[in-house]
């Protein structure tokens, strides 16, 4: 073809194909789970677009999902009628990686110690259409965008180039073909051309998908008859969310999870629920086992799926899950909105709030239970996400007293494990009336802190907080079950009883007037960087320290604003 081109792929594409291509993923059976997933995505996006657009010329009668093989050819073809791409979608979401986090992967990636570190951050990515390269040596692409006339055919090994041509004709959608690795090598266990194979695997992975997945399989004849051919759909279309929980199998959720979430690794929790009443609605949501890279970038995808009765209608519906939950995925089906619902009208609709609400409830009530009864499950959402839902301290006053009570902290109290402020409380000495935190970026700097001296001295437990929302949060909610958050770098620390307080006192005014001159001398050196020096009651063994007003912003604090240049 005289107008192929031949073009490069973006650096961070190239290396993560490298690694599809000497493959490092020993389940090579999702390639196809990968390539269904994206042509399920595309009948969607068709549906929706020619519900939204009269004028879209696009046939919508039959949407469904074909697998072709041809067994002397090698061959696996997935082809689908969706809404198929122009030739610059498939240049930007073919030819380059755009997903957030990237970088930071295949940073980890070279870092990664063995096969099976790196296996596992795959599997944590997911890489989608690239899938596609761990079984075939060359994949070819032909597709047509929904209302446009020509095709664009795409082609690639997989080793840095790809080429690109327009076509005057193509059918509608995407057609994925494979030029399959020899079979029963090492590294290519099945034989994707067999019925067999293919049946198993839709099965296995892809028997939610709502639309038709089907095979033309030959049927032997009993009698030395010729062979019949049959056309068979693969998968039950049920839409999981709609079924009965009880009759649900676990790993039906877990691969519907790997599609609706992009995600290779099993959910960590799966929560089926179904609000009846005026607004019908039936929820499917997921806490993922691990955080996504890009689970502090803007650019990260958040929140679930909308669907209409059964159709898709938005990706990414932050509506439905506030910012601090952005991981949960899913999907959540209403019954009685408009398809055409924006974005917009979404965030104001009454119902939709209190739906939101529902699942907000629901999710934190099962981080709730985890926390009590599956100790080791909730540790691992906790390190994950954490961070994350403190947030929610600052954004959800609603939720505050459950988010106070599934969170957990450092503390000088155990240095391997986490507390929670009720074990902290349940902790407290006699005669301690609030609670003390420390704020720093790594606990060993916070240990070593002047600071925590007379804490320690007197066996005063300190929570040990160090991600930067941290500080925000203990300022806001200011106490916990009526006991103040004090900082141990604020203001004055008491840390005395009645008495030893009169002691102390006399004691100090008479060192006071001992060092006086000391202090007013120190006081005149040091003029332009302190604003007093004073006499302290909260070192054991360091000489000084430097402390801030009650009100001054902490030094984390300072200099996170100072980094966003205030
Ligand atoms: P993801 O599905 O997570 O977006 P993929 O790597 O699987 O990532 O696919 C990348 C993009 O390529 C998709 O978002 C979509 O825009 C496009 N794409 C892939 N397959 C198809 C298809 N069959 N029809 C239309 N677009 C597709
Ligand atoms: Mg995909």
């Amino acid at each position: 073809n005289d107008r192929a081109e031949t073009l490069e792929f973006q650096a961070e594409a190239r290396q993560l194909l490298q690694l599809m291509v000497h493959s490092i993923y020993s389940n090579k059976d999702v390639f196809l789970r990968e390539l269904i997933s994206n042509a399920s995505d595309a009948l969607d996006k068709l549906r929706l677009a020619a519900l939204r657009d009269k004028d879209l010329t696009a046939d919508t009668d039959d949407l469904h999902v074909t697998i072709e093989v041809d067994r002397d050819a090698r061959t696996l073809t997935v082809r689908d009628n969706g809404i198929g791409m122009t030739r610059d979608e498939v240049v930007s979401v073919i030819g380059t990686i755009a997903k957030s986090g990237t970088a930071e992967l295949l940073r980890q990636l070279r870092e990664a110690k063995d096969a099976g570190a790196s296996q596992e951050l795959i599997g944590q990515f997911g890489v989608g259409f690239y899938a596609a390269f761990m079984v075939a040596d060359r994949v070819e692409l032909t597709t047509r965008r929904a209302g446009e006339s020509g095709g664009t055919h795409w082609a690639s090994s997989g080793e840095g180039t790809y080429t690109i041509a327009a076509l005057d004709e193509a059918p509608q959608g995407t057609a994925v073909t494979l030029h399959l690795k020899p079979a029963d090598t090492e590294d290519n266990l099945h034989d994707y051309t067999a019925e067999w194979t293919i049946r198993e695997i839709v099965k296995r992975y892809s028997d939610f998908i709502a639309h038709p997945i089907r095979m033309t399989v030959e049927r032997s004849a009993a009698d030395d008859a010729e062979a019949t051919t049959e056309t068979v759909t693969l998968n039950s279309m049920k839409a999981l969310w709609a079924r009965p929980r009880g009759e649900v199998e676990p790993a039906e959720y877990h691969e519907f999870y790997k599609h609706v979430g992009r995600d290779w690794a099993d959910p960590l929790e799966t929560i089926h629920m179904r609000g009846e009443g005026t607004f019908e609605y039936e929820a499917l949501l997921f806490i993922p086992s691990h955080a996504p890279l890009d689970l502090f970038s803007p650019q990260g995808r958040r929140g679930v799926q909308l669907y209409v009765k059964r159709v898709f209608i938005m990706d990414d519906c932050d509506a439905l899950m506030p910012n601090y939950l952005r991981f949960v995925k899913g999907v959540v089906d209403a019954h009685d909105l408009s398809l055409n619902i924006s974005r917009e009208i979404l965030q104001q609709d009454r119902q939709i709030r209190a739906v939101r609400r529902r699942l907000v409830k629901k999710v934190l009530a099962t981080v709730k239970d985890l926390k009590t009864g599956q100790p080791e499950r909730y540790r691992t959402f906790w390190t994950e996400f954490g961070a994350a839902v403190k947030e929610g301290l600052l954004e959800d006053t609603d939720n505050r007293d459950v988010l106070l009570e599934i969170l957990s902290v450092a503390s000088t109290h155990d240095p391997a494990e986490l507390t929670d402020l009720a074990g902290y409380v349940g902790r407290m000495k006699d005669g301690q009336t609030d609670i003390y935190y420390a704020t720093g970026e790594h606990r060993a700097t916070i240990e070593n802190s002047p600071h925590l001296e007379a804490f320690r001295a007197k066996g005063y437990e300190v929570l040990l907080l160090t991600d930067p929302v941290d500080e925000v949060w203990v300022e806001q909610v200011g106490s916990y079950d009526g006991r103040t958050l004090r900082s141990i770098a604020k203001g004055e620390v008491d840390l005395d009883t009645e008495q030893e307080r009169a002691e102390a006192e006399a004691e100090r005014e008479r060192q006071r007037g001992e060092y006086a001159d000391l202090l007013t001398w120190m006081g005149g050196v040091l003029a332009d960087s302190v604003r007093e020096v004073r006499l302290s009651s909260r070192l054991t063994t360091s000489p000084a320290c430097v402390v801030g007003d009650a009100h001054d912003l902490t030094p984390t604090l300072e200099k996170m604003y100072r980094a966003m240049g205030q």
